[in-house]
């Protein structure tokens, strides 16, 4: 049977007859070496050469203006929609199919959720369902946008780039730009990722990486929030470190800022894992063309990269044919010590957001019946016959 036979083509591919899960960390290089220096030298806290020199590192890698680290992805978040003027009582469209960090980074905010249906062919926020939406629900006068049913402000857009595919971002821009919307990238899970050739992350005002431990790179916890100019990076910057006015021992705040700075002991791991990062990309990339060919004349399809976009393949997924199959390979091979997991619960069935307004959800849903993550750690494959 399928699953059986997948249980051991990833046994192969890991090389391994143990627990095999989804996606974990792996320290290969100089994690230990940059890590004890910070405690040789007792700057293990907010102050530190590693914060900035992995600030400049990821503005380096991903061509952001300006990157300015957090302690976790949900604040990088948090301080994306923060800076795009997200308010008290705006609407934020985004997707049902995400993890539920995008909506409680913007529900804390007292703003809400508008649900948009994804594109088949990213898995991420589709511009036709967005531009549909909007023509039905909302208007637009000299002071912005607007929902029909309560003249509720729509404030902005957040596509997340689902399992390392880039959404269609020229399609989204010009719909934002036609409605006035600002667009913020969930990028947390596309470090790596390239949209017509640009960094995910830095086509919107503003992105949100996260090196959570699952992520294609981590720093135990992370974040990183993409800006892009110089004057919103460094405006960026001040709000996430208490909004402090620099002065040798005067403590003066101008605004009521976070305390979202990452710490140094967290930034020297992320400096020694984007050494790596262009390896596991690689590594990844050639994990997803083997899923590729298994998959390729079976009745499940793999989960390609869009053919705009170059992905990092974060997770790897694959669409059964249908719900039954669908069980069937999520419980072989789970209880095979094989990891696998289906697509988060929508955010639309959590009780906090069920009643947050919606389209018909068509593709999320057929997507929640159908789609499988298959274990993604990077891997050194040996040569093998196909
Ligand atoms: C991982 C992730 C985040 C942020 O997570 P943190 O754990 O706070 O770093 C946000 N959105 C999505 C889609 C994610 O996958």
């Amino acid at each position: 049977m399928m699953s059986t036979a997948l249980v051991s083509f990833i046994r192969e591919l890991y090389r391994s007859n143990e627990f095999i899960p989804l996606h974990a960390p792996t320290f290969t290089g100089n994690e230990q070496k940059y890590v004890s220096e910070t405690i040789e030298s007792t700057f293990v806290s907010s102050v530190g050469k590693f914060v900035d020199e992995f600030e400049r590192k990821i503005e380096g890698f991903t061509g952001s203006a300006k990157a300015v680290a957090t302690v976790n992805g949900t604040a990088a978040l948090h301080t994306a929609l923060y800076m795009a003027g997200v308010k008290q009582d705006d609407y934020v469209i985004t997707q049902a199919l995400t993890f539920v960090a995008t909506c409680n980074a913007l529900h804390h905010m007292g703003a809400e959720p508008i649900f948009v249906d994804v594109s088949k062919v990213s898995l991420s926020l589709c511009p036709v369902a967005l531009e549909h939406f909007l023509t039905e629900n909302a208007y637009i006068n000299e002071a912005g946008c607007f929902h029909k049913a309560n003249r509720r402000r729509i404030r902005a857009v957040v596509p997340m780039h689902t399992f390392g595919h880039p959404a269609e971002l020229d399609e989204l821009l010009a719909v934002c730009e036609k409605w006035q919307l600002s667009l913020v990238e969930d990028a947390a899970e596309s470090l790596g990722s390239y949209y017509k050739g640009k960094h995910t992350g830095t086509i919107g005002a503003l992105g949100a990486l996260s090196f959570n431990g699952n992520k294609i790179i981590t720093t135990g916890g992370g974040g990183m929030v993409l800006c892009r100019d110089e004057a919103l990076g460094l405006r960026t910057k001040h709000v996430t470190t208490t909004a402090k006015v620099p002065h040798p021992y005067e403590f003066f705040h101008d605004e009521a800022g976070f305390n979202y700075r990452l710490p140094n002991l967290n930034a020297a791991l992320g400096c020694a894992q984007m050494e790596v990062l262009p390896k596991f990309l690689q590594q990844k990339r050639s994990l997803a063309t083997h899923y590729q060919q298994y998959f390729a004349n079976s009745e499940f399809n793999f989960v390609s990269e869009p053919d705009y976009a170059q992905s990092n393949y974060w997770l790897n997924a694959v669409i059964c044919p249908d719900v039954p199959s669908r069980e069937q390979l999520l419980k072989v091979t789970n209880e095979n010590g094989v990891m696998t997991r289906p697509i988060w619960k929508l955010m639309h069935r959590l009780p906090m957001y069920q009643h947050a307004p919606r389209d018909t959800l068509h593709v999320s849903e057929w997507l929640e019946r159908h789609l499988v993550n298959l274990p993604s750690s990077p891997v050194e494959l040996v040569a093998r016959d196909v």
